[in-house]
């Protein structure tokens, strides 16, 4: 009994490496199946970049939704397979792959949150709003609240939906802990114009409040509220309120030195407005103004007195504006004097003076360098507000955008 024993002993280090040997071989079994999966895997991927890069999408998103399927580590390169197509143009692509992940189960929050997200930025490209809108309300707290709030901001602008943006303002500065404020004061200034358009006084005045409680004394609010005391046939009140633009926003009164006029003439003060306006071009003598204050000087004291204002103004800020302004008040005090050659050599200069300020004079995003004959309140290049100088300048030949 005791040798069956002592042979079984001696044959039990044997079984231990039989054993050993059967496990090792299982494990290498299993990275070998493991390996064949990944190479697998890899050759599907490789073929998917393949019909991508041949221009055949269509099979290969097919292809790559398939190892998305088998594989959840590829989340990454649909985000990226999708942002491709968007880039592109080609949103439709953009959104079939961005909706296949945003209906997947399996997708950790993040993940699903940043699929609502990109999915709402192909709706928002492709023009599909309410669908862009519903994508990006569903984007949870997280890694992606704020580009989404951004987008939605940006779509409420695009809609000219001022009341939604207001709200989404709200949101995205406590999410960045960040003032929009001046935001919320320009969407409550186009309320205010809209209201003023269609003439509900109510909502004007309730919408300007609410820009001045956002941003105090702010320049547009003011010009608003004096329109606003226009409308209700104030023109005093309208002055007030303006002369508060003339004090602290003065580069601004172009935007309103028209009205200024009209509501001086209202009350039988033609001659103070417009001695205030030429006070003014002491420090403000480029741009618009100088042109109304032209026209309202020729009109109402005649060219003697535009010269003298002219030539005082191109002894302190020279400017092809105002020489061209000089070049018209001259051509009008000698027409009607005999001098027929003088008159053309005159009227000659003035043609190119306003070919050259035509061309020239812009008014330019400090943000995106966007110029524009006009002056905008939200730049049309880059949508920003306020990013215009209420400066008309002279620069040279744009070389960006200009319109
Ligand atoms: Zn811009």
């Amino acid at each position: 009994m005791i040798q069956i024993a002592t042979s079984w002993l001696l044959l039990l280090p044997v079984m231990f490496g039989i054993g050993w040997l059967a496990s090792r071989w299982d494990l290498r079994l299993e990275n070998r199946m493991d390996e064949l999966e990944r190479m697998r895997q890899q050759r599907s991927t490789f073929k998917g970049l393949s019909l991508l890069l041949n221009e055949q999408p269509d099979q290969a998103i097919e292809t790559l939704v398939k190892i998305a399927q088998l594989d959840p580590e590829t989340i990454e390169l649909h985000f990226s397979l999708g942002n491709l197509f968007r880039r592109r143009g080609e949103t439709e692509r953009a959104i079939k792959v961005h909706q296949h992940l945003a209906n997947r189960d399996d997708l950790k929050p993040r993940d699903r949150d940043h699929a609502a997200y990109e999915l709402g930025r192909d709706f928002l490209r492709a023009g599909l709003l309410d669908r862009a809108e519903a994508s990006l309300n569903r984007v949870g707290e997280g890694k992606f609240a704020v580009p989404a709030k951004e987008s939605l901001l940006e779509m409420y602008q695009v809609e000219r939906d001022w009341k939604k943006a207001i709200i989404a303002a709200h949101e995205l500065a406590i999410l960045q802990g960040k003032s929009h404020q001046t935001e919320i004061a320009q969407f409550h200034c186009e309320l205010g114009q809209e209201a003023l358009r269609r003439k509900d006084l109510q909502e004007a005045e309730q919408s300007i409040q609410r820009a001045l409680q956002a941003v105090p004394n702010h320049s547009r609010a003011l010009i608003l509220q004096g329109d606003y005391a226009m409308a209700m046939e104030r023109p005093a009140q309208a002055i007030d309120t303006w002369s508060l633009v003339a004090t602290s926003h003065p580069a601004y009164m172009h935007l309103l030195a028209d009205r200024w006029m009209i509501a001086h003439t209202a009350i039988n003060q033609i001659d103070a407005g417009l001695d205030r306006l030429c006070e003014l071009l002491k420090t403000q003598a480029s741009g618009e103004l100088l042109d109304i204050v032209h026209k309202q000087l020729m009109t109402i004291r005649g060219p003697q007195v535009a010269n003298v204002m002219l030539a005082d103004v191109m002894q302190h800020s020279p400017s092809l504006s105002a020489l061209s302004k000089l070049a018209e008040t001259r051509l009008a005090l000698e027409e009607s004097s005999a001098n027929a050659e003088r008159v053309l050599e005159l009227q000659s200069i003035l043609n190119l003076l306003r070919q050259r300020t035509t061309s020239l004079a812009r008014y330019t995003c400090g943000n995106c360098g966007f110029r524009a004959r006009r002056f905008y309140w939200q730049c049309p290049g880059c949508n920003n507000w306020e990013a215009y100088s209420p400066r008309r300048a002279e620069g040279a030949a744009p070389s960006g955008p200009s319109m």
